[in-house]
C-alpha cells in the first residue's frame, strides 16, 4: 500500500519523491539511495499527509510498519522544504519496549540496551506526552536503574504505563511532530527565516541503526572541507557508542576522523569504515554537486549513511567551494558564478570579525563601509595621526567628519560617527579608502570634546580604550575579537574571471586619488566613472590653497591662486591617466558644497587667518557671508562654474595639458569631462563653450590635437525631465543618484541617517533609498531621462555613478534600462562585476 501511495512512500530510486512534496531531507535520501549508498530503509510522509496527521487523520500505520523488519527500531526526522526553516527534533529508538529491552540486553549488553530505551522514554515523555522535563531531573542513576526509575516517573505522571506497541508509539510520535510544526511559535520562527505561511513539513520514518552495541559502534558527521576557509580538509566528529547528534554535543570527548597527532581518531579504531566513509562522501560531492555534511552511523565496523546536508559555511569558503567544484568539472563555471551571493564578497574583500568569535555589541549603527578593525579610540584627527606615528592602530570617533578629518581618516584603521547616512562624508571617504566605517550610531552618546563615548548600556569609553568597528554589520564591539584576513586569493580571481566572461554591462570605479585609481585597477574596473576633483583638495597642504581660492575677493586675486592650483591638478590627472593606462577616465568638474571647505571651529578659523595673513574677524565675516541656509541646494556644481567660470577653466586646462603629457608615453588618452548638478540646458551651453575654447587654446599652444568627451551629470529631477534638450550638447549622461535621490525625496543625504532606521522599521521605505536605488520613484526618473536622451541621440552613453552603482539590485535596473556602465567605489567593483554576471546568465 505504501508504494502506491505518494503520501507515504518507501524511498526507492524511482519512488515519486520531490522536495516540493516531501521536503529536502526525503529528496536527498532518495538521491543517496540512487547512488547505492548504504542508507537504512526509509519511508517518506508527504506534506499533505503530515498536515492530515496534525488534523487527526492518521495514515495506514500498519502499512508503514510493514515496510520494516518487525524487530527493528525506528526513528522519525523532519523534512521541510528548506532545511533552514527548521522543524521538530528527531525522535530515535521508536519500538523500544520491555520485551525489546530484554532481547537487546542479550545481544548488545544490558547497559547499551538500557541506554537506548532510556533515551526513547525521555524523548517520548517530554515531546510526545508533554511532561515537564524536570520530572527526570532527580533521577541520577543511569543504565538499568535509571531506566526503571524513569519508567516509574512516567507512570506516576501520566497514570498510564509506558506504551509498548510500536505502532501506537509511532502514531503518537508522528502526531506530536505534525502538531509541533503547526504551532504558532514554530510558524513565526520559520516565517522569520523567510518561509511562506503555508510551508509544509514532511517526515521520514527510518530504520534505526543503533550506534551502540558490540564491536565498533557509534555515530558522527563528516565533511571534506573546512567550513571557514573552504580548503579541502576532512572535518567532523565521531563518538563511539552514541546516536543522533551526540558526537556534536558540547564537552563530549569525540574522536577525530582522520589520523591526528592530538588524539585517537576514527581512522585508528575503524580504518576500513573510515576509508568507506571517505569514499561515500566523495561520491556524494560529485553526484550531488555540492559539499555535503554526511551524517553516519557505524555498526560493528560497518558504515551507514543516515543523511546529507549542504555544509554550512562562511562566505569565503563558499567561493572556494564553488570554484573547486567547477574546476573539478562537477558544476559549470556559470553555476559557480551563480552560487555566490554578490553581497557576500564584501566579507572576502576585507578583514572581518571571525564568524566564531564572541561579540560584545555596544550598539549598531549604519554599516557604511565594510570590513572590521580593532584599535584605540581617538577623538581628533591630530590624535589619529599621532597614534599612527607611534604605530598604534586607532579608531577615529567623531560626531561627523569634514575635509579636515581626511588626514585623520587616513591615519585611522576605522571610523565611527554619530551622525550621517550612506552618502555622508565619512561614508563616502571610508568606502573610497576601503576603511571600515559606521555612521549614524546615534544611540551612543558622543561627547567628543570631553573625550568620552557612552554606550547605551552606560559603559563609558575614553581615549585609548580598545573597540572594534564591524563596518559590514554596523556593530560597534567592545574589545578585540578574533579576526579573519581578507581573501583575494586565486579562487576569488578565478571566479571574477568567469563572471567577466558573462557580463554585458560595464563596471567602472569612482576614484579621486592615485591610490583609489590603483585600487580600481587591482579590482579590474574598466575605467574611472567618477573622479570627484574637489576631493583632490582635502589634502592638508592643498586645503589652505583651496580656501584661499574660495576667499579671493577679486578676479585677479583668484587668478593668482588658480595659477598655483593648476600644476597640482595637472599632476593629479597625469597620475590618474598613467595608472589607468588608456582606460577611460571621467573627471567631474569642481562640485563643492562650499561650506565643506570652510573651517567651522574658532581654532580652524584662527589657523586660516594666520595662513592667509588676514585678521580673524575678516575670516569670520567671510565664512558668515558665504554660509547658506541650504548649502546642498546652494552654490554647488555647475552653478559655481557659471558664476565663477575661471575655476572650471583652470580645471579644463589641467585636464587637457595632462592629456597631452600622458599621451606621450602610450596610447592617446581620451579624457571625459563631466559637468555636475545641471538643471538647465543653458548651463551646459555656457560651460561647454568655455571648455571647448580652453581645448582649442591648449591644442594651439602645444601644436597637438586631442579628443575629449564632454558629459553631463544628471542629479536633479529637472535634468531628467529635460534630457531631450540637454542630450544634443553632450556625449554622455551620468546619473548621480545620490543627489537625485536626495532631490527626488526631498530628503537630506546627510541627515536622513538619524531617522532612516525608524522609517525602514515601520515599512515607510522598504530599504534605505540611499543604499538601494528606489526603482519606483528615482528609477522612473532614470527611465524618463535615459529614454528622452536617447530619443534625440541614440548613441548617447548612459551610466550611474552614485553609490548605488555598486548595489546588485540597482545594477539590475540600470541593465534593464540599457545603461552602458555603472561606477562605484573601488572596493565594490568585484561585487558589481559578480552581480552583473548573474544578471546576464
Ligand atoms: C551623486 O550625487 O550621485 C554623485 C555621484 O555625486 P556626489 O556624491 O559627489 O554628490
Ligand atoms: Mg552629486
Amino acid at each position: 500500500a505504501v508504494q502506491n501511495n505518494p503520501d507515504t512512500t518507501l524511498i526507492t530510486a524511482t519512488a515519486p519523491v520531490s522536495t516540493a512534496t516531501h521536503g529536502g531531507r526525503a529528496k536527498c535520501l532518495q538521491r543517496l539511495v540512487r547512488l547505492e549508498l548504504p542508507v537504512p530503509r526509509t519511508v517518506a510522509l508527504s506534506f499533505s499527509s503530515v498536515h492530515q496527521i496534525a488534523e487527526g487523520r492518521m495514515p495506514d500505520i500498519e502499512a508503514v510498519l510493514g515496510q520494516f523488519d518487525p524487530n527493528s527500531l525506528l526513528c522519525v526526522r523532519p523534512s521541510s522544504e528548506d532545511p533552514d526553516w527548521g522543524g521538530p527534533g528527531a525522535v530515535l529508538n521508536i519500538g523500544m519496549n520491555d520485551a525489546r529491552y530484554v532481547d537487546l540486553s542479550d545481544t548488545m549488553g544490558v547497559e547499551a540496551a538500557a541506554a537506548l530505551y532510556l533515551r526513547f522514554v525521555h524523548t517520548y515523555a517530554i515531546h510526545v506526552a508533554r511532561l515537564d522535563p524536570d520530572v527526570f531531573d532527580d533521577i541520577e542513576a543511569n543504565g538499568r536503574e535509571g531506566l526503571r526509575l524513569s519508567l516509574r516517573a512516567y507512570e506516576d505522571e501520566t497514570d498510564e504505563s509506558f506504551p509498548q506497541d510500536r505502532g501506537e508509539q509511532l502514531s503518537a510520535v508522528l502526531r506530536s511532530m505534525a502538531r509541533a510544526w503547526e504551532g504558532t511559535s514554530a510558524r513565526l520562527l520559520r516565517q522569520a527565516k523567510g518561509a511562506p505561511a503555508d510551508a509544509g513539513l514532511g517526515l521520514v520514518v527510518q530504520e534505526m541503526i543503533p550506534g551502540v552495541g558490540q564491536g565498533e559502534c557509534g555515530s558522527g558527521v563528516l565533511q571534506l572541507v573546512d567550513p571557514v576557509t573552504g580548503l579541502p580538509q576532512i572535518t567532523g566528529r565521531y563518538l563511539s557508542q552514541s546516536q543522533g547528534r551526540d558526537a556534536l554535543g558540547e564537552g563530549v570527548a569525540a574522536l577525530y576522523l582522520e589520523k591526528d597527532p592530538r588524539g585517537t581518531s576514527l581512522e585508528d579504531v575503524a580504518p576500513e569504515a573510515f576509508a568507506a566513509l571517505k569514499e561515500h562522501a566523495a561520491l556524494m560531492r560529485s553526484k550531488l554537486r555540492e559539499e555535503m555534511q554526511v551524517e553516519f552511523v557505524i555498526e560493528s565496523g560497518h558504515v551507514h549513511i543516515l543523511d546529507g546536508v549542504r555544509v554550512s559555511r562562511s562566505s569565503r569558503a563558499n567561493v572556494r567551494i564553488a570554484v573547486r567544484l567547477a574546476e573539478d568539472g562537477i558544476i559549470t563555471p556559470q553555476e559557480a558564478v551563480m552560487r555566490v551571493d554578490p553581497h557576500s564578497l564584501n566579507e572576502l574583500l576585507h578583514r572581518q570579525v571571525h564568524p566564531a568569535a564572541e561579540r560584545d555589541v555596544l550598539t549598531t549603527g549604519i554599516a557604511a563601509s565594510p570590513g572590521a578593525a580593532t584599535g584605540r579610540i581617538v577623538f581628533t584627527s591630530a590624535e589619529a595621526q599621532a597614534s599612527a606615528a607611534r604605530g598604534e592602530a586607532c579608531i577615529l570617533v567623531r560626531s561627523e567628519t569634514a575635509p579636515e578629518d581626511v588626514r585623520g581618516m587616513h591615519a585611522a584603521v576605522a571610523v565611527l560617527t554619530e551622525k550621517g547616512g550612506m552618502t555622508s562624508h565619512a561614508a563616502v571617504i571610508g568606502r573610497g579608502l576601503g576603511l571600515p566605517c559606521i555612521v549614524g550610531a546615534s544611540e551612543m552618546r558622543f561627547q567628543t570634546r570631553d573625550r568620552k563615548l557612552t554606550a547605551p548600556d552606560g559603559r563609558v569609553f575614553k581615549t585609548g580604550d580598545i573597540i572594534t568597528i564591524d563596518g559590514s554589520s554596523g556593530q560597534v564591539l567592545a574589545g578585540e575579537p578574533e579576526m579573519l584576513e581578507a581573501a583575494l586569493d586565486d579562487c576569488f580571481q578565478t571566479l571574477m574571471r568567469w563572471a567577466d566572461a558573462e557580463r554585458d554591462i560595464g563596471i567602472r570605479a569612482n576614484a579621486d586619488t592615485p591610490a583609489d585609481a590603483q585600487a580600481a585597477r587591482n579590482f579590474d574596473a574598466q575605467g574611472i566613472g567618477l573622479c570627484r576633483t574637489e576631493h583632490m583638495f582635502f589634502d592638508p597642504g592643498r586645503l589652505t590653497v583651496m580656501r584661499e581660492m574660495i576667499f579671493a575677493e577679486t578676479s585677479s586675486g583668484r587668478a593668482a591662486v588658480l595659477a598655483r592650483l593648476l600644476p597640482m591638478q595637472r599632476e593629479d590627472f597625469v597620475q590618474l591617466f598613467r595608472i589607468m593606462e588608456g582606460q577611460p577616465v571621467c573627471i567631474r568638474l569642481f562640485d563643492p558644497p562650499l561650506h565643506e571647505f570652510l573651517p567651522t571651529t574658532r581654532t580652524g578659523q584662527r589657523e586660516l587667518a594666520e595662513a592667509l595673513g588676514l585678521p580673524v574677524s575678516d575670516v569670520e565675516r567671510r565664512v558668515a557671508a558665504m554660509s547658506e541656509y541650504n548649502p546642498m541646494l546652494g552654490l554647488r556644481g555647475v552653478r559655481l562654474g557659471v558664476t565663477v567660470p575661471e575655476i572650471y577653466d583652470m580645471q579644463a586646462r589641467a585636464i587637457f595639458e595632462a592629456t597631452l603629457e600622458a599621451s606621450k608615453e602610450g596610447a592617446p588618452v581620451v579624457p571625459e569631462v563631466m559637468i555636475p548638478l545641471v538643471s538647465a540646458k543653458r548651463e551646459v551651453e555656457l560651460v561647454k563653450s568655455r571648455i571647448d575654447a580652453v581645448a582649442a587654446a591648449v591644442a594651439s599652444e602645444r601644436g597637438k590635437t586631442f579628443d575629449y568627451r564632454l558629459g553631463v551629470m544628471v542629479e536633479t529631477p529637472r535634468a531628467c525631465l529635460r534630457a531631450e534638450e540637454i542630450a544634443p550638447h553632450t556625449a554622455f549622461l551620468s546619473f548621480g543618484t545620490n543627489d537625485l535621490t536626495q532631490m527626488t525625496y526631498g530628503l537630506s543625504r546627510d541627515d536622513a541617517g538619524r531617522f532612516m532606521s525608524a522609517y525602514v522599521r515601520q515599512g515607510v521605505f522598504a530599504e534605505d533609498p540611499f543604499h538601494v536605488l528606489d526603482a519606483d520613484g528615482v528609477g522612473e526618473l532614470l527611465k524618463l531621462g535615459s529614454e528622452r536622451g536617447r530619443k534625440v541621440k541614440p548613441g548617447l552613453t548612459l551610466s550611474v555613478c552614485g553609490e548605488h552603482g555598486g548595489n546588485p539590485e540597482s545594477i539590475g535596473l540600470c541593465r534593464a534600462l540599457g545603461f552602458n556602465y555603472v561606477s562605484c567605489s573601488p572596493f565594490r567593483v568585484p561585487v558589481a562585476r559578480l552581480s552583473a554576471a548573474q544578471l546576464a546568465i
